[in-house]
Order: structure tokens, then C-alpha cells, then sequence
């Protein structure tokens, strides 16, 4: 039996995608993710959590005491817990709080599995969503898998998901650096 152990945060994540379902239209939401990255103007292929709220002009601010990350609506601050041992989650944590800013700039009616889905369409840019196994990612590799999961472009992914997920471990340490 494979028995396949996700973090807390995962678990977080899938519970809320789950609880709140999301209630936004999906172009809608790609079209918030395409006009940060526009705005923002990075050139990485994958944008960075940090270099992408320095291209929104979010203030983030580093605080122990964060449970997490907390958007301050309204006043484009962002804080969020360091996490020293896990980049990639602290990254995540980053780009939902930017997702929920974003949400409440739009002025739009969302519920939290949209900011899931906006924060992981941050990350990986739907242009570019096909080139997810090639790159290293900046995100956890099971947020990765959701973001997969829950994108329309997947039908042009050339791969079946199930096995993606199963190779998440050996792709990350191939293409880590
Ligand atoms: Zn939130």
C-alpha cells in the first residue's frame, strides 16, 4: 500500500478549496493573474512570491508573530511568517496574501478557495502552466499538482496527473539546484 503523507499546509488547502469553493468565473480570476504579472513585469518564467509583491508595490513585512500571512486590505501590506525551513511554503503563503489584496482591490465577491486558485495562478502563469515539469517551481510540488488540477489548460497537458503527482519527489530533487 503507498501510503502518501501531506503537510499541514496541503491539507489547509485542500480543506478550504473544499469548504469554500470557489465562486468566481476562472477567466475572470486568469485575468486578475495576467494584469499583476503585467503590472509587476518580471522576467522570470515563474515568478518569485517576493518579486512579485515588489512589482505590485505590496509593502511585506516579516513577522514571527504572523499566523501564516495576513493581508492588510487597503493598505497594500502584506505580512507573513518566516519560514526558514520551507521556502516554497513560505513562498505560497506570499502569494495568497498578494491573491487576497488583489481580490480586494477588484472590489469582487470571492470566497477562500478563490484566493487559493489566484495565489497558485500568480505562481505559475497560465501561459506557462505547460512547462510546469520542466522548471523548478517556487511553490510546494503538491501546490503545483492543484494548480494542475484545477486548470482548463490541463486538457492540453500531455501527461496524466496521477502519475505527476506520484513523481513529484523525483522531479524536484532532478531539478533542484
Ligand atoms: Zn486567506
Amino acid at each position: 500500500m503507498l501510503v502518501v503523507r501531506r503537510s499541514a499546509l496541503e491539507e489547509a488547502v485542500r480543506g478550504d478549496l473544499e469548504a469554500h469553493p470557489p465562486v468566481m468565473d476562472a477567466g475572470v480570476r486568469e485575468g486578475i493573474a495576467l494584469a499583476a504579472h503585467d503590472r509587476a513585469a518580471l522576467l522570470a518564467r515563474f515568478p518569485s512570491a517576493t518579486l512579485l509583491a515588489a512589482g505590485l508595490q505590496v509593502v511585506l513585512l516579516w513577522h514571527r508573530a504572523t499566523l501564516g500571512g495576513q493581508a492588510f486590505l487597503g493598505a497594500d501590506v502584506v505580512s507573513v511568517r518566516p519560514r526558514r525551513k520551507d521556502p516554497e511554503e513560505e513562498a505560497l503563503a506570499i502569494f495568497h496574501e498578494l491573491a487576497e489584496l488583489l481580490l480586494d482591490r477588484e472590489g469582487r465577491h470571492y470566497s477562500h478557495g478563490d484566493v487559493w486558485l489566484l495565489a497558485l495562478a500568480l505562481a505559475i502563469p497560465r501561459d506557462r502552466v505547460h512547462l510546469v515539469l520542466f522548471y523548478r517551481q517556487k511553490i510546494p510540488p503538491w501546490a503545483v499538482a492543484i494548480r494542475l488540477e484545477t486548470t482548463r489548460a490541463i486538457a492540453r497537458v500531455a501527461w496524466d496527473i496521477e502519475d505527476l503527482t506520484a513523481r513529484d519527489e523525483s522531479h524536484r530533487r532532478r531539478f533542484q539546484r
